[in-house]
C-alpha cells in the first residue's frame, strides 16, 4: 500500500503496523511458555459410526487458554506455531497427550481411535514417522488406534516427503484421515498413491446439504468418490438432522459434528464413552 496515496495518514498507518506486529510478538512470546506453563490441553470431539451410532472415535483438538490472551482459537495459534516453528513441540506434544488418552479408554475396556491433527511443517519434518513411533511406544498405544489427520494443503506443498512419511506412518499401524476434503486440491491419482484411508469432508459443504443443490452434488460425488475408492468417508460440521439423514442417504459411513457431540474435555469424553458402551447392544 501507498499510505499517502490511500489517504491514510503515514503516522496512524505506521502505528497501526507497529501495534500488529507487538501484538504478534506479545502472541509468539506467549505461545513459546505456553506448554511449559501447562496452558495448552486437548478437547476431544467423538466421531460417530453413521450406521450403528457407536463411537469409533475421538479427534483430538489444541485448546490454549492464556492469562492476559484468554481463550487463543486454533486457526489464530496454530499458523503462528508454524510460521515460529513451535509447531514441531507442540505437534509432539498433543501426539503423546493423544495418545495417553487413548491408552487410558483402552485401559478402561473401551478402546476408540485417537485422531490428531498434523500440520504442513510437521508433514515437511522427515523425523517425525520415527518421532510417532516412539511416542506411541511410550503411551503404550496400539497404533491401530491412532489416527493422523493430514489437509490437502500439507501435501501439496511437500508432496514427496509427505509420500514417504504417510507411508511409514500407515506401516506402523497408523491411519491417515484427509481433512477438509474439497477445500484444497486433491488429484484422483494422489488419492490412489497416497495410503490414505479416510476422507473428512469439510463442513462447508455439509452445512449446504438439502439446501443448496450444489451441496448435495458435491458431497453426492465425494461419498461416491470414497465408495468406489474403498475409503472411509467422515462427515465434519453435522449440526441438524436434516444433514444426518441427507449423509445417510448417500452412504456416508461416519459423522462428526455439534449434533453428535462437541469437543469436550478428556473426562467428559470418558464419560461419553463408557456410558454408550454401558447401552445393551441393539
Ligand atoms: P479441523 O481438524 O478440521 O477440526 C474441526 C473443527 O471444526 C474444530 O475447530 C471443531 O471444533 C469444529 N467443529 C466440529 N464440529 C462442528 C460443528 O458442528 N459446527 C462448527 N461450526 N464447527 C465444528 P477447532 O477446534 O477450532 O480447530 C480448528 C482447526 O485447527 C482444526 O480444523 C485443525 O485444522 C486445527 N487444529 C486444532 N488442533 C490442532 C492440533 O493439535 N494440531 C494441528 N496441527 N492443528 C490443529
Ligand atoms: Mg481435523
Ligand atoms: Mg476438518
Ligand atoms: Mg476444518
Amino acid at each position: 500500500y501507498d499510505a499517502k496515496r490511500t489517504g491514510v495518514p503515514t503516522r496512524l498507518y505506521s502505528s497501526e503496523l507497529r501495534r500488529r506486529a507487538t501484538a504478534q510478538l506479545q502472541l509468539h512470546g506467549a505461545l513459546r511458555r505456553a506448554l511449559a506453563r501447562e496452558e495448552m490441553h486437548l478437547a476431544y470431539q467423538p466421531v460417530l459410526d453413521l450406521v450403528d451410532g457407536g463411537i469409533v472415535a475421538f479427534e483430538a483438538l489444541m485448546r490454549w487458554d492464556n492469562p492476559q490472551l484468554g481463550r487463543v482459537p486454533p486457526s489464530r495459534f496454530i499458523p503462528a506455531a508454524e510460521e515460529t516453528g513451535l509447531i514441531i513441540e507442540l505437534g509432539d506434544w498433543a501426539l503423546a497427550a493423544a495418545a495417553a488418552q487413548g491408552r487410558r479408554w483402552a485401559d478402561l475396556g473401551a478402546p476408540v481411535a485417537v485422531a490428531v491433527n498434523i500440520s504442513s511443517r510437521q508433514l515437511a519434518d522427515a523425523a517425525l514417522p520415527a518421532r510417532v513411533e516412539r511416542i506411541v511406544a511410550d503411551a503404550g498405544l496400539d497404533p491401530e488406534y491412532l489416527v493422523i489427520e493430514i489437509t490437502e494443503t500439507a501435501l501439496i506443498e511437500h508432496d514427496e516427503q509427505a509420500a514417504r512419511s504417510l507411508s511409514a506412518l500407515s506401516d506402523l499401524g497408523a491411519a491417515i484421515a484427509l481433512d477438509d476434503f474439497g477445500t484444497g486440491y486433491s488429484s484422483f491419482a494422489r488419492l490412489r498413491r497416497l495410503p490414505i484411508g479416510i476422507i473428512k469432508i469439510d463442513r462447508e459443504f455439509v452445512a449446504g446439504l438439502g439446501a443448496d443443490p450444489d451441496a448435495d452434488a458435491i458431497v453426492t460425488a465425494m461419498v461416491g468418490l470414497a465408495q468406489g475408492l474403498g475409503l472411509l468417508v467422515t462427515a465434519e460440521g453435522v449440526e441438524t438432522p436434516e444433514q444426518l439423514s441427507a449423509l445417510s442417504e448417500l452412504g456416508c459411513t461416519h459423522v462428526q459434528g455439534h449434533l453428535l457431540g462437541r469437543p469436550q474435555s478428556a473426562a467428559e469424553a470418558t464419560r461419553t464413552l463408557l456410558n454408550q458402551s454401558a447401552l445393551p447392544p441393539g
